[in-house]
């Protein structure tokens, strides 16, 4: 064979017309190959011409809302409450806070993420300088601070008297006392329609904790915190809503009737969007759960599922979904494959519904079997907007539940929500047991578990672990060559991101091998 001009590659290349790996419809051809998993193709690596930290993981979770980062925390009861949903939204995700309690209780997690960080705090406590300490004492152990305006009537609105901080109570003894005994009446306010940017610039000079904001006749409109102004220096990912500029929450709920009135009480605490939690989701309660949100509550997004097929998606697009929810029994904690015989493989469901719902402008989330970083890039290279994550957050800090040790190993529970831990939970009150809802087994004798309990390491906090998943996204990214997620779509739908399946002799050469044992250590972080 003659060489030929080594100048001349690239166009050999061009001429040739072959692409090394396979296009994506090729690699999902399930009449060759079956239903695939994240585990069963790579992607063919490209060209880098970016740094790393400039990749792009916009995304929609859908048709109304786009995160910084495409990572939605699960709706499960060892995984998504106050502080998760809180940690998640700072990090440019979403949490999606669980269920399995009652409705009262699972609205004020929401109001709590709600009021976590915001630019004015536009229904601040207020009280009135006939209120005592004991009352500022019950506000900080419910809600977790007692900076509190005082106003002449208690009520926002009315003149602004003083203002009770930490500081004013602390050292104080006699919680009887009147508030207007102990709060400070030197005042630093500024006037309504101040700039967030000059508010915060008068509270940074000031040196003080809150700064009021009032209107011409001396009346409270909204307050400033002085610990706000960090969180929002420190946070230029959070996920938050342009108007407020409150954190973005989703809360999940069932499709029976009394889940209308549970929705009824997170709209009013201030939820973004409903996810509607079945584990098979093409259901006429479903269906008619989505028609009564869209008729009544026409801001809120609807996040529809679970489904695995075009069939189930159509269904639930048509019935106005703004968002599907893509995954059975794909989950770390799921046994519905074997109980059921029903669900599909993770990676040819991504492929086949994302591939679907594009068409109709609505993006999809993979739920479950998110193992590590390359299965959430595997998720994305499928067609979904966003992964959302069980397991993988379970164990860290911000996750409900304590740790305890076992042979040494510090462990926290993670559990299934079909799994009869879950489902003999009866902290859901009159509104019954989410987990049952989930799995439509509520009126059932016997009920037939579809997930398991477990335990997992103590990963530390979720805030250092998501910022270790988002780093290893992007330089994955930075690996095929696509700068943003949205690129990263176009290109392997246009077949210029190529794959290549795995036999299981490439999966044992990609993992660790031939060592007499290691250390996995993950990431460092600063
Ligand atoms: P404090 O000094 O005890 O009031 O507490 P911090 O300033 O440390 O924290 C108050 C946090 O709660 C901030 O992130 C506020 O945005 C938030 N927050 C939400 N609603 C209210 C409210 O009504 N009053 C106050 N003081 N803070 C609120
Ligand atoms: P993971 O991220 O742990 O792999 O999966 C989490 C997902 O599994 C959840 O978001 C939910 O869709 C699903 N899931 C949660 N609990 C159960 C269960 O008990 N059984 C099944 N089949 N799926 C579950």
């Amino acid at each position: 064979m003659s060489v030929l001009d080594y100048k001349k590659a690239n166009q050999y290349l061009s001429e040739y017309k072959h692409q090394d790996g396979l296009a994506i419809e090729a690699l999902m051809d399930e009449q060759l190959s079956g239903g695939l998993t994240y585990n069963d193709f790579l992607i063919l690596p490209g060209f880098i011409d970016f740094d790393a930290g400039k990749t792009s993981l916009d995304s929609k979770i859908t048709r109304n809302i786009t995160l910084k980062t495409p990572f939605l925390s699960s709706p499960m009861d060892t995984v998504t409450e106050t502080e998760m949903a809180i940690s998640m939204a700072l990090l440019g995700g979403i949490g999606i806070i669980h269920h399995n309690c009652d409705a009262k209780a699972q609205a004020d997690m929401v109001r709590k993420v709600k009021t976590f960080e915001n630019g004015f705090i536009v229904d601040p406590v207020v009280l009135s300088p006939t209120n005592t300490v004991a009352e500022v004492k019950a506000i900080k152990e419910q809600h977790g601070f007692c900076g509190i305006p005082i106003t002449e009537n208690g009520h926002l609105n009315g003149k602004l008297v003083g203002i009770v901080t930490a500081r004013d109570i602390q050292f104080h003894k006699d919680d009887k006392s009147l508030l207007s005994q102990v709060m400070s009446t030197d005042l630093v306010v500024a006037k309504k329609g101040v700039t967030l940017l000059k508010a915060n610039d008068i509270l940074r000079s000031s040196k003080k904790g809150k700064l009021p904001i009032v209107d011409e006749e001396g009346r409270l409109v909204s307050l400033l915190s002085r610990s706000d102004l960090l969180k929002n220096l420190n946070f230029p990912l959070a996920s938050k809503s342009a108007d407020s500029k409150q954190l973005l929450v989703g809360a999940a709920i069932g499709t029976r009737p009394d889940d209308k009135e549970r929705l009824a009480l997170l709209v009013d605490a201030g939820l973004d969007v409903v996810v509607l939690d079945s584990s098979q989701g093409n259901s006429i309660y479903q269906i008619d759960m989505i028609r009564h949100i869209k008729e009544r509550y026409t801001q809120l997004q609807v996040i529809a599922g679970n489904v695995v097929t075009r069939e189930q998606a159509a269904n639930l697009i048509e019935a106005g979904a703004d968002g599907i929810r893509i995954g059975m029994g794909s989950g770390s904690i799921c046994i519905t494959q074997e109980v059921m015989a029903c669900g599909r493989p993770q990676a040819t469901a991504v492929y086949r519904v994302s591939e679907f719902c594009r068409r109709f402008g609505v993006p999809t989330i993979a739920d479950g079997g998110i193992g590590n970083v390359g299965h959430i890039v595997k998720a994305l290279a499928l067609g979904a907007s966003a992964v959302m994550m069980g397991g993988l957050l379970a164990g860290t800090t911000e996750t409900p539940g304590e740790y305890f040790y076992h042979e040494g190993q510090r462990l926290k529970r993670y559990r299934g929500m079909g799994s009869i831990d879950a489902m003999n939970n009866q902290s859901g009150g009159k509104d019954g047991n989410a987990a049952t809802k989930r799995y439509f087994s509520e009126g059932d004798a016997v009920k037939v578990a579809q997930g398991v309990v477990g335990n997992v390491l103590d990963k530390g906090s979720v805030r250092k672990y998501t910022s270790y998943l988002i780093t290893g996204v992007q330089h994955s990214l930075q690996d095929i060559g696509c700068q943003s997620v949205a690129q990263f779509h176009e290109d392997v739908y246009a077949g210029r991101v190529r794959f290549e399946k795995r036999t299981a002799a490439a999966q044992m050469e990609g993992g660790v091998h031939g060592l007499h044992s290691f250390e996995k250590k993950l990431f460092t972080s600063a």
